[in-house]
């Protein structure tokens, strides 16, 4: 007997529109929107080689770098970070881990299954990594691989001192790999001039296109390291080499390796030219603005700020102490039903303790500032009015 097709299908798809202020994704302009409606290409079609690209040209002039092993990967954020891993682990190696939140402790979940030796340097709570801590913990550890997330979107801290600690890995023959996903664009980072090998970031966070695909570029070093292993990379899908090829970054003949998402690649390229329009360091600057309207909006509410040294505050995701008798779910609860706003709670180290607020992209603007703000403010008092009634 056939089993029935869902009723469920039968309906027609509704999406609701709402304004994404959480940690990402982010609101789409309409340009990234409508570009995705375009036909689908092939993977392997010259139209689609042009976009690639355009997009790796992009993503070079965004992370600031000459490297030609910049590319995408398709997939998350996530797929972008095992590609880091997966690509440089092998077996015993020595990974220093710099924690500011959830971030290096998620790179722990990859690399323990790379069988890598996972140690860890730990700021103190609410705060970014200082260099007394890094460099104690590289004498200590003596790492093949250090890395930190740029910004820490658990915990809304920016952790300083990329420059520095690029001069430190240079010094102890260790590879460097930050994260941008949420820093990237919201404040300033310089790929070659600090001697990253590694980054990567996320296409739906202050870029604004779509999840699903995710800009990586690796340092001639990383790649001279990948060259040099002793095992295969243990993922076919993420092997840098074999991406890259794809990607036309060595000097041969492009290969099939899998079948890139040319809708994915449409809007990716749209969100890189709004970037480029605007100006790169223009998008940063508006970015960080938004940040402080935002931080003394918060003041004004009788609000406080989760991080206490304003120079560790990630202008991209803003965390703001819950206040107690607070029920940070009711207010998020409120945003989503009245406004279809999206405010979010803490993760990891922050869970129940913070919102965090994303100004990323479309969203960070004046306006959208403003709105946030008061909708925050009308949320919270809404709360506090319902508990006060039961009592
Ligand atoms: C969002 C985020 C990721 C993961 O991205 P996904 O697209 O959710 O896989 C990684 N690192 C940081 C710092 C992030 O904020």
């Amino acid at each position: 007997m056939e089993l029935p097709a869902p009723v469920s299908l039968k309906q027609p798809l509704y999406v609701p529109n709402k304004t994404l202020m959480g940690p990402g994704p982010s609101n789409g302009s309409q340009r990234v929107l409508d570009s995705l409606s375009n036909p689908i290409l092939g993977h392997m079609h010259p139209e689609s080689f042009e976009i690639m690209d355009d997009i790796k040209a992009g993503v070079q002039h965004l992370f600031q770098t000459k490297n030609t092993a910049t590319m995408c990967i398709s997939g998350s954020g996530h797929a972008g970070m095992e590609t880091a891993f997966v690509n440089l682990v092998e077996d015993g190696d020595v990974v220093l881990l710099g924690c500011t939140g959830l971030w290096g402790h998620r790179a722990a979940e990859m690399i323990k299954r790379l069988n890598g030796d996972i140690r860890y340097v730990e700021a103190r709570f609410g705060r970014s990594l200082t260099m007394k801590e890094i460099e104690f913990a590289f004498e200590g550890h003596k790492p093949q691989i250090f890395f930190v997330a740029q910004g820490d979107s658990s915990t809304g801290i920016l952790q300083q001192h990329l420059k520095e600690i690029g001069e430190l890995c240079e010094r102890y023959n260790c590879l460097f790999v930050v994260d941008t996903v949420t820093s990237l664009g919201g404040t300033e980072f310089l790929m070659d001039a600090w001697k990253v090998d590694m980054a990567y970031t996320g296409s739906h966070k202050v870029l604004g296109a779509p999840p699903g695909i995710t800009p990586v570029s690796f340092s001639e070093r990383a790649i001279a390291r990948i060259r040099s292993r002793k095992t295969l990379v243990k993922s076919y899908y993420l092997d840098a080499l074999l991406v890259g090829q794809y990607w036309n970054c060595f000097d041969l003949p492009r290969i099939y390796h899998h079948t890139i998402s040319s809708t994915l690649l449409y809007g990716l390229r749209e969100a890189l030219a709004q970037v480029c329009a605007a100006g790169r360091k223009n998008v940063i600057t508006r970015h960080q603005e938004c940040s402080h309207r935002l931080q003394c909006g918060v003041q004004d509410i009788k609000l406080e700020m989760f991080v206490p040294n304003a120079n560790d505050r990630l202008p991209t995701v803003n965390t703001i102490k819950v206040p107690t008798g607070v029920d940070w779910r009711k207010v998020s609860e409120y945003a989503m039903t009245k406004y279809n706003l999206e405010i979010s709670g803490g993760l990891g180290p922050t869970a129940e303790q913070v919102f965090r607020i994303g100004l990323m992209g479309e969203n960070a603007t004046f306006e959208r500032v403003d709105l946030v703000l008061n909708i925050l403010h009308e949320a919270i008092q809404s709360t506090k009015l319902q508990e006060k009634s039961k009592i």
